[in-house]
């Protein structure tokens, strides 16, 4: 069997390497390292892709989110609410920007943002929503952009661990995440579905105005050379990234498709044990299968019961089997994110799922053998404890 991986980029890599290698040498042979035209070549096809009108690369996905908020003009002290289990970049920027991040508790099946709990936490401060669509599973979004609308808020989709995604409006239409809110981040980190071989990030919107603004924030606030008519950054996307990003697009949905299929087995294994719950949102479209496309597991996340989450990753690790907990400890008790106004009755499925969640390999190279040695070692695992 070959060795199981967490994430495998060596074996996409080497599937790959034909398309991408000399999509690298010809940046190297042009030296049009910064701005150059494999970059707008991959936000052109980046558009097309997702269906939205404008795609604004930058340097990685946490700029990504910081920039969307910039440019939505958000002042220190209006309040954002977002998830209180996700990872931690979703809060930073809210913090760094000096605006108030207001955290709130996840449902229990999807594990995405919970809708009620937005509702609760919307005050007359309240300027922004931050789904997050956790571990490649869209949020909630219409009913979101519905309480958005009716109090009057901009929804920053966190779309990093779920490009490509599709979400079916209860009308039955379907948009890929990340295409829906007034604006959305993500990003190419390694590891994402869509991943370069370094950092990279990119802000979708539809909104005209908006994709003006934040093209000159990513450029120093710059419209026209040397004129700064905003406080910007600096946070581009390099042409070498974008070589590797456009020589991937094309084999996205495929990604996707393999991940699906690993994660279909897995649910096969685990669907009926009844210390485990597999990872839900399946029966938005009755299941899990070839056509179902509306999670593209960024991670396969198995929630426990009345088992040693614990002992499982310390006896996963012994057989060579990564796993991994995404996420440990909820955002509202990590120190730099901690204040008065949180109460622990608001955060318990957020508390519960940091002790019994666990998080299997996950990605596209992953074959039936070790799928099934997986499976039976966590299952044995289970039975026998
Ligand atoms: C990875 C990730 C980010 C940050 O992306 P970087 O490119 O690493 O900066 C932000 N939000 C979520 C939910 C992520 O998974």
């Amino acid at each position: 069997m070959k060795k199981i991986q967490m994430v495998d980029l060596q074996g996409q890599y080497a599937k790959i390497k034909a398309i991408v290698d000399p999509s690298i040498e010809e940046v190297m042979n042009s030296a049009a390292f910064i701005n150059g035209p494999k970059v707008h070549r991959f936000q052109k096809n980046l558009e097309d892709y997702l269906d939205v009108k404008h795609v604004i690369p930058c340097a990685n996905g946490t700029d990504a989110l910081q920039i969307a908020m910039m440019g939505l003009g958000l002042k220190p002290g209006d309040e954002v609410i977002t998830a209180d289990f996700t990872f931690a970049a979703t809060v930073e920027v809210i913090a760094l920007l000096q605006l108030t991040p207001v955290l709130v508790d996840v449902d229990p099946v999807t594990f995405n943002i919970d809708v009620n709990a937005i509702k609760k936490a919307i005050t007359p401060k309240t300027k922004a929503i931050v789904p997050v669509h956790l571990f490649g599973l869209p949020a909630e979004m219409d009913e979101i952009m519905a309480l958005a609308k009716a109090h009057n808020l901009y929804v920053i989709e966190d779309n990093a661990q779920a490009i490509g995604a599709n979400y079916t409006h209860k009308d039955g239409r379907k948009t890929k995440a990340g295409v829906i809110g007034d604006v959305a981040s993500t990003s190419f980190f390694p590891s994402k579905n869509l991943g370069c071989y370094g950092d990279g990030g990119a802000i979708f919107t539809n909104n005209d105005d908006l994709a003006h603004t934040i093209r000159g924030i990513v450029n120093h606030g710059m419209y026209k050379r040397y004129h700064h008519d905003v406080v910007g950054v600096n946070s581009r996307l390099d042409s070498i990234q974008a070589a590797v990003l456009d020589a991937k697009l094309p084999h996205l949905d495929d990604y996707n498709k393999a991940r699906r299929s690993a994660a279909k087995k897995y649910n096969e294994a685990f669907k009926d044990h009844p210390n485990i719950t597999v990872p839900s949102g399946l029966d938005v479209c009755n299941g899990i299968c070839d056509t179902c496309d509306c999670h593209v597991f960024h991670q396969y996340t198995l929630n426990l019961k009345n088992v040693d989450r614990d002992a499982l990753v310390a006896h996963l690790q012994e057989k060579q089997i990564p796993c991994g907990v995404y996420y440990p400890i909820p955002l509202h008790k990590q120190k730099a994110y901690t204040d008065d106004r949180y109460n622990e009755a608001d955060f318990t499925v957020t508390n519960q799922l940091v002790k019994s969640v666990i998080s299997l390999p996950m990605h596209t190279e992953l074959d039936n053998e070790q799928i099934d040695f997986i499976t039976s070692t966590v299952l044995n695992f289970i039975n026998a404890n």
